[in-house]
């Protein structure tokens, strides 16, 4: 289990609070989602948990032990990480790529290439193709499942993935996202991700913690979420994601929203999703007008139950 207890950090003495009293406890095996929008803490998160940076004052855990007190290299090594710009040794090839920590670790060069296959091949890259190729001769969404299998090579307890699938085209995205779900049932690792995107981590979260200015808004199960969410915030994530030319109509056709009568609608289902998201941001529901001239009532946990569904 990992535990964050009463975690500040002040990147300079003068400078406003980036990590402000986190308290959070993460599951064994669990895929652990930390959303937020830009700048909340996320990714000082992470650092602080792999010891990239250290945290000006408050505990961290991991299984019960404070993580200063694991020799550095052992704890680096029982923690993958995956980054946004995917940063693959240029002068590698794949398979050195996959394997710098099992180099490491001084497996056999036999254990090593065995490895590298296994992964590459988990992942849908045929090993006789890429193994040998440099990473410039990869696509972005290639380039990033090598990114996540070279997090994985050396069987680490714990993953931890920093946005990394932003830089990416939506269908790689996609791709990826199931990459890594199937990815985390198969190796029952703990994974924790980072996203900014609500949409992402309703797809991929068994546990969503939400982020803001330096501590927790709200952390529960995906479901917990989704039935108890707290609207000012969660609004502000689907901003500027993927809902801009999705229509309320895929609401209103899959969810059992509540019919209302005698009453004036405030959005048509031709009106896009993040113009309820906007308006759900100071209320509890929308009236939306549908093509036979009910009227329904959308809730936000109307729209994040979409959001998850139209995820599996
Ligand atoms: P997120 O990952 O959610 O975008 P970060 O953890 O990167 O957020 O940043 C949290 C806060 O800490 C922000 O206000 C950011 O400007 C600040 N911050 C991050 N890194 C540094 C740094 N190296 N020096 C000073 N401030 C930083």
């Amino acid at each position: 289990m990992i535990e964050f207890k009463h975690v500040y950090k002040n990147y300079d003495k003068n400078d406003n609070t980036a990590i402000n009293d986190l308290n959070l406890e993460i599951e064994d095996g669990d895929f652990f989602v930390l959303v937020g929008p830009s700048g909340s803490g996320k990714t000082t998160t992470l650092k602080m948990l792999n010891r990239l940076i250290r945290q000006t004052s408050g505990d961290i855990l991991v299984d019960g032990k404070r993580i200063d007190d694991y020799n550095l290299r052992e704890m680096r090594l029982q923690m993958g990480y995956v980054l946004q710009n995917i940063a693959l040794f240029p002068n590698m090839t794949i398979e050195e790529n996959i394997t710098i920590q099992p180099e490491s670790l001084k497996w056999s060069k036999e254990r090593r290439h065995q490895v590298a296959w296994d992964l590459l091949k988990k992942v849908g890259l045929n090993p006789l193709k890429y193994a040998k190729r440099m990473p410039s001769e990869l696509s972005g969404g290639e380039q990033q499942r090598v990114g996540i299998v070279r997090a994985l090579a050396s069987n680490p307890k714990i993953v931890l993935m920093d946005e990394p699938f932003s830089a990416l085209d939506p269908i790689s995205r996609n791709q990826l996202q199931e990459l890594v779900l199937k990815l985390h049932k198969e190796t029952k690792m703990t994974f924790i991700f980072v996203t900014h995107d609500m949409n992402e981590a309703l797809r991929l979260g068994n546990t969503i913690a939400i982020m803001r200015t330096g501590h927790l808004e709200q952390i529960g199960s995906r479901d917990e979420i989704i039935n108890n969410p707290k609207n000012s915030f969660v609004n502000g994530f689907f901003k500027n994601q993927h809902n801009d030319d999705k229509k309320i109509k895929l609401i209103i056709d899959s969810q059992k929203c509540q019919e209302i009568h005698d009453q004036i609608p405030e959005l048509s289902e031709e009106d896009n999703i993040s113009d309820l998201a906007h308006l759900l941001k100071n209320k509890e529901f929308v009236l939306i007008k549908s093509s036979d001239n009910k009227v329904w009532k959308v809730t936000t946990k109307c729209l994040l139950n979409y959001l998850a569904r139209e995820a599996e």
